[in-house]
């Protein structure tokens, strides 16, 4: 069985305090829009009105691909979001799969993951490790006590830098950047500090577990975005869990492949695109995204004005 159509997605869209409005304008604050997420609806062709989830369970490696099915099954594997930040998100890690199936119980997954940044406002900082030489008995107190700002990295990003960060990594996105987020499908983020903004049940601290997850020695390098030409694909995250592309064209089509490895995720964040295949088509203007099942194979990447687009797959 082959699926043969490009599922274009309905994002869902989280209202956090922390939001702007660039993501959905007239509905501020926006804080989010989860562009990949299993529970996202398909917008149109065959398998509208399903989840990408209840697709994923459905088709399996048809829609996956032989590898992320190796690894997690049928559950969709990855989360993407675009984050639009107004303020300091909570400061934050994640457990790695060897803790969180310790941690959390049987079938549950760490969650690494990786930031590319769609817009940076002058000035604007994350938080991404910690100081050089910082050991695990300041890190592990200086959590319990809740001064682990006085040791943290922080570092200036602009447009088109790429952090890849992970699970371990002590990290928060400050005020004045749109992100492009790519991660394990996961519940699990421990809230290490909260800049002193009141905890509620919905945002508590995870103190003990804080410690646990996280790794002092960890420290995520800010990648510059790479020099592009005209129709060009570059790599700019590799790991165990996804591979991030960069896709750049303006007059050039770009030709891809699934080749039934692993489903492709892509995502316009400037300009405006069409994926085609054997009489198949989908228009994606900017923050649209559409899932390319793995059994698809090869089809191409048509630029309608000059765009970029990110591409995640397993
Ligand atoms: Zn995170």
């Amino acid at each position: 069985m082959t699926l043969c159509s490009f599922l274009k997605l309905d994002p869902a869209y989280r209202d956090y305090v922390w939001g702007g409005e660039k993501l959905r304008p007239g509905f501020n604050p926006t804080a989010e829009a989860w562009v990949v997420w299993e529970e996202d609806t398909i917008h149109a062709g065959p398998l509208a009105g399903l989840t990408l989830g209840e697709a994923a369970a459905r088709y399996g490696g048809t829609l996956l691909g032989a590898r992320p099915v190796s690894r997690t099954g049928t559950r969709f594997p990855l989360l993407i979001k675009l984050l639009d930040c107004a303020q300091w998100l909570s400061l934050q890690v994640h457990p790695d799969d060897k803790l969180a199936l310790e941690l959390e119980g049987p079938g549950q997954f760490g969650k690494t993951e990786a930031w590319h940044i769609l817009e940076a406002e002058p000035g604007a900082k994350l938080i991404a490790g910690f100081q050089p030489n910082t050991s695990a008995e300041t890190v592990a107190e200086a959590i319990r006590n809740q001064t682990i700002i006085e040791h943290v990295r922080y570092a200036a990003v602009g447009q088109g830098d790429t952090v890849f960060m992970p699970a371990g990594t002590l990290h928060a996105l400050g005020p004045g950047l749109l992100v492009y987020e790519v991660q394990q499908t996961s519940d699990w983020t421990y809230r290490v500090y909260d800049w002193g903004r009141p905890q509620t049940e919905k945002r508590p601290l995870h103190i003990e577990k804080s410690i646990r997850a996280t790794r002092p020695d960890f420290t995520a390098p800010i990648v510059p975005m790479p020099a592009y030409g005209d129709g060009t694909s570059h790599t700019l995250v590799g790991c165990d869990y996804f591979t991030l592309d960069l896709l750049s064209a303006s007059t050039q089509p770009i030709d891809l492949d699934t080749r039934g490895e692993s489903f492709h995720a892509i995502t316009v964040i400037e300009g405006k695109a069409s994926l085609m295949a054997d009489g198949e088509r989908v228009d994606l203007e900017r923050f649209q995204t559409a899932v390319v099942p793995a059994s698809l194979g090869a089809y191409r990447f048509e630029p309608q004005v000059a765009c970029r687009a990110l591409k995640s797959s397993v």
